[in-house]
């Protein structure tokens, strides 16, 4: 009976801890030993960092013939339950009814999401871009706008949360109000954001920039201030004011899959599993945790992996290698990145590229959207279904930053 890993998610980190895996074992030569098996609920990768884009096509790539390339198996599911005593979960099969998997090494790579608070109508009025199916349903909602009466509600968007979501939602909207009302359309977009400067987590050289782009997209900001309600027909903030609105889109915040509080041992404020140098979940035997499920050191410094792709990519290879070097025999991987660089999308001004956990700006307007573009459309998508390019790339201490 082979030995088995089990990856849940495919995901940026499910699918590289999947490639990753099958690399290792090929290595040792014992594919007939173990098997990679990979959980979710389609054999797709959804490119969520593109989903605030006006155009949805070819979001969610299928990874079905680039896994059974190299090997790995897809099982359509949801993983509901981690045993991590018994070693064994249990999935959800979306064609209906239950499975209960054993796993020899376990790999938690189902992600994160938007966080939602407690604020009145949230939950029954604001869109976002979050996840494949709620981006597809602000779009069919932003293109049917011009079926509805005329309105300074109908023509108004509030974007809430002034992180790089809201930032990349709130500079793009226009574009998509362009294209959804007409050229000559009279619209307005909102930005709320409870600190003081949008975008102020990136430091005080970047802020101008955003003031700037954010300024020659004609979006209004509102700082220091809440959204404390939302209903059908607009949004209240603790300032008093109320926006007339059918269209908020919130953003503020993302938190680590409900599957991670499953697992035993320390979690974070966001509800990542904190997790040792090469991914182990510390107190589960057999457990490894990557991408946005885990928080874990990037360098000596002190600076730990955001929830973002550019860490997901290598924390997913380091993770699938690991749990795989651990059956074969092979020298575990520590999971280090020390260089960090970021790159917002601004709309039609441009984009900002920084690098460094103090964000210095490299670029900005056209030379960084092109970086954007060649990252957010090339660099993140899944390689070629070639067993022998992709075992090229899925080693654990690959790097891909500019
Ligand atoms: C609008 C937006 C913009 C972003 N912009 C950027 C950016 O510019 N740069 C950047 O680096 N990052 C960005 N991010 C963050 C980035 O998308 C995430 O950090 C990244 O997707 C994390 O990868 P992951 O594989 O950990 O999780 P995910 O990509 O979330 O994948 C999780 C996988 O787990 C599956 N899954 C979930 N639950 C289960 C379950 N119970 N059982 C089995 N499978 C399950 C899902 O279907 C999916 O396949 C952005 C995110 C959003 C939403």
């Amino acid at each position: 009976m082979p030995q088995k890993i089990v990856i849940a998610g495919s995901g940026f980190a499910g699918l590289w801890a999947a490639l990753a895996a099958a690399r290792t074992i090929a290595l040792a030569g014992k594919q007939d030993e173990i098997d990679v098996l990979v959980v979710s609920p389609t054999p797709k990768l959804v490119i969520r960092p593109r989903l605030y884009e006006a155009e949805l096509d070819n979001m969610n790539p299928d990874i079905g013939e680039l896994l059974a390339t190299v090997g790995v198996q897809h099982l359509a599911g949801f993983v509901e339950k981690i045993d991590a005593d018994a070693r064994k979960l249990k999935v959800m099969l979306v064609a209906g009814g239950s499975e209960t998997i054993a796993y020899d090494r376990f790999v938690l790579a189902t992600g994160s999401q938007l966080y939602r608070p407690n604020v009145p109508g949230l939950a029954e009025h604001a869109f976002d871009a979050d996840q494949f199916d709620s981006a597809q349903a602000l779009d069919a909602h932003l293109k049917a706008l011009i079926r509805q009466p005329e309105s300074t509600a109908r023509n108004t968007v509030v974007v809430a949360g002034g992180g790089l979501t809201g930032l990349e939602a709130a500079t793009e909207m226009p574009i998509r109000l362009r294209a959804a009302l007409g050229e000559e359309a009279a619209f307005r977009v909102v930005l709320i954001d409870t600190a003081d400067t949008p975008g102020g987590s990136l430091g005080d050289e970047a802020a101008p920039y955003f003031a700037e782009a954010l300024d020659f997209a004609g979006v209004e900001v509102r700082t220091g201030v809440r959204v404390t309600a939302i209903d059908a027909t607009g949004v209240t903030l603790s300032s008093g004011e109320r926006i007339e609105t059918h269209t908020v889109m919130w953003t503020a915040g993302m938190r680590a899959n409900a599957l991670a509080a499953q697992v035993p041992g320390e979690k974070d404020e966001i509800g990542r599993v904190v997790g040792d140098a090469y991914l182990h979940a510390p107190a589960a035997s057999g457990i490894f945790v990557t991408g946005d499920t885990v928080r874990a050191a990037t360098d000596e410094l002190g600076n730990v992996s955001a929830m973002s792709c550019q860490h997901a990519l290598s924390l997913g290879r380091v993770a699938g290698h690991n749990a795989a070097a651990e059956l074969v025999g092979s020298p575990l991987h520590p999971y280090s990145q020390p260089k960090y660089v970021t790159c917002v999308d601004l709309g039609d001004w441009g984009a900002l590229y920084t690098e460094g956990w103090d964000r210095q700006v490299r670029l900005t307007r056209a030379e960084a959207k092109a970086l954007k573009q060649e990252i957010n459309r090339v660099w993140i998508y899944p390689p070629a279904a070639d067993r022998d390019a992709v075992f090229a790339v899925a080693n654990p201490d690959f790097v891909i930053v500019p």
